[in-house]
């Protein structure tokens, strides 16, 4: 079987954030197809990644012997070169892969890549930096917020709904938040329903809207 052909991802740059990328994606079985333009960074995964090259993505010719054109899914990831980044992303277009990412470092790199037709635009750092300010002004353990205000977090029980069940404690009509999994001290993470009980030392995964869930968390 070529690779590709099933579905694989092109990973273009392999500095920290594509290197992690790739390994954690071909970690979970898929296959990937990492490209690096200089050598070091190839080599540094040679071991770990099954599929790796040397070569210049801004390169269409290039792109295309390597069968490029063959994933279904490829991601940018290159933060440093505005210039090699949006002509990566240009080269991936003109080869119709159908699914691209791409990791922006600056809003005016991000908006260049939406112009140019990447469809799924990151900023690590923009949007780490939101997130970890979340975690660092309350309680919460872990955040993660989506495009319509509502977020989903890991965080320790407010002592108002320990020892009773979530519907004695009412947090929905209280809160307006839904507590949705529960985990005790060396155990999994459990769905919670309206009779789990949540004690003392428990973790919980609450999710509703971004205030809501700010202000539960934060009693
Ligand atoms: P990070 O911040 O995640 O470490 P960098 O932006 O520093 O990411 O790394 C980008 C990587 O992309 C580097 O390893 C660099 O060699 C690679 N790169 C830059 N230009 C090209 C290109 N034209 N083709 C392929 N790889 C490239």
């Amino acid at each position: 079987k070529r690779i590709g052909a099933g579905g694989g991802v092109v990973v273009i740059g392999l500095g920290r954030f594509g290197k992690s990328l790739a390994l954690e994606l071909e970690s979970d079985g898929m296959e990937v197809l990492g490209i690096d333009a200089d050598p070091r960074p190839v080599q540094a995964v040679a071991g770990r990644l099954t599929h790796v090259v040397q070569a210049d993505a801004t390169d269409a010719e290039a792109m295309r012997q390597l069968s490029v054109h063959e994933f279904d899914r490829a991601v940018v990831a290159i933060g440093s070169s505005l210039e090699a980044s949006v002509l990566a992303a240009f080269v991936l277009r003109g080869l119709h892969v159908p699914h691209i990412w791409a990791k922006a470092t600056t809003k005016a790199q991000a908006q260049i890549l939406e112009q140019v037709g990447v469809e799924h635009v990151v900023r690590p750092e923009h949007e780490m930096g939101r997130r970890t300010a979340h975690l660092v002004r309350g309680k919460m353990l872990d955040y993660i917020e989506f495009d319509d205000g509502f977020a989903i977090v890991r965080t320790r029980p407010p002592r108002s709904i320990l020892g009773k069940t979530l519907a004695e404690a009412a947090v929905r009509s209280k809160w307006g938040v839904t507590v949705v999994g529960v985990k005790a001290t060396g155990k999994d993470f459990t769905h919670a329903t309206a009779e789990t009980v949540v004690e003392d030392g428990d973790l919980i995964i609450v999710s509703g809207e971004r205030r809501k869930v700010e202000a539960f968390s934060n009693q």
